[in-house]
C-alpha cells in the first residue's frame, strides 16, 4: 500500500516536472523558424504584432512570446501579473523607437538584484501621447535620460539581462500620469504606475 502510494507521489512529481519543462521551453525562442512574413496573424495562441523595433522602414514583424496581464508565467512575476508584453528577438539587435520621446531613465537592475529583474532598462516618455514605453532585457543602452530621440532612434539592443528564460524585449506601456521610478523590490528604480495592455496601443501608432 505504502509503495503504491509512493509511485502515485511519483507519478504526480514528474507530470508537474513535465509541465514547467514544456513552460520554460515555450518562453524560449528560435527566431530563425518564425522571423519569415506570413499571413497568420496567430502563433501558438499568440498575437503576432507589426513593430518597427527592429527595422527603421517600419516593416518588422514579430510575434508575441508571452502576453500581458494574467498569463502561464505570471506566477513568476511580483503580483502574479505581467506588465508589458514579451517580443521574439535576437541577440544583438537593434531596438528602434516607435515615437519621438524624450529619454525618461536608463539603467541597470542587475546592479541591485542580479538576474532577478529587468536588467539593462530605457524608459521613454512618448510626445504625442501620454504614455512611457519601458523596454528591458537590453544588451546595451544607446541613449541618456533627458535625450530628445525621434521615430526611428535606435535606444538600444535586445540582450539577455535580468530575469528571463530566453533572449526576447520586454516592453511595458504606462499612463505617464503617476508614472515615476521607485524602490520597492530591492532591485533599484523600479517603474511604478498604470501599465496599460501594449497590443491594442500598438496598433493605434
Ligand atoms: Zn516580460
Amino acid at each position: 500500500m505504502k509503495k503504491g502510494l509512493g509511485f502515485i507521489f511519483l507519478f504526480f512529481c514528474v507530470v508537474i516536472l513535465l509541465n514547467y519543462l514544456v513552460l520554460s521551453m515555450r518562453s524560449l525562442h528560435f527566431p530563425s523558424l518564425f522571423t519569415t512574413t506570413s499571413n497568420n496573424t496567430v502563433y501558438d495562441g499568440l498575437p503576432y504584432v507589426d513593430v518597427n523595433f527592429f527595422s527603421p522602414d517600419g516593416e518588422g514583424r514579430s510575434y508575441i512570446t508571452q502576453g500581458y496581464g494574467v498569463t502561464p508565467y505570471a506566477y513568476l512575476y511580483v503580483n502574479h501579473w505581467h506588465d508589458g508584453i514579451d517580443i521574439a528577438a535576437n541577440y544583438g539587435e537593434k531596438i528602434y523607437s516607435p515615437v519621438d520621446g524624450t529619454v525618461f531613465a536608463t539603467g541597470d537592475q542587475d546592479n541591485y538584484c542580479y538576474h532577478l529583474g529587468f536588467g539593462k532598462y530605457v524608459a521613454v516618455k512618448d510626445d504625442a501621447k501620454d504614455t512611457v514605453f519601458w523596454y528591458a532585457h537590453l544588451g546595451t543602452i544607446a541613449v541618456s535620460p533627458g535625450m530628445k530621440i525621434k521615430k526611428g532612434t535606435a535606444i538600444g539592443t535586445v540582450g539577455t539581462t535580468g530575469y528571463e528564460f530566453g533572449v526576447h524585449l520586454h516592453l511595458s506601456i504606462f499612463d505617464e500620469n503617476g508614472f515615476s521610478m521607485q524602490n520597492r523590490n530591492g532591485c533599484g528604480p523600479d517603474p511604478t504606475g498604470k501599465d496599460i495592455d501594449p497590443i491594442p496601443f500598438l496598433k493605434t501608432l
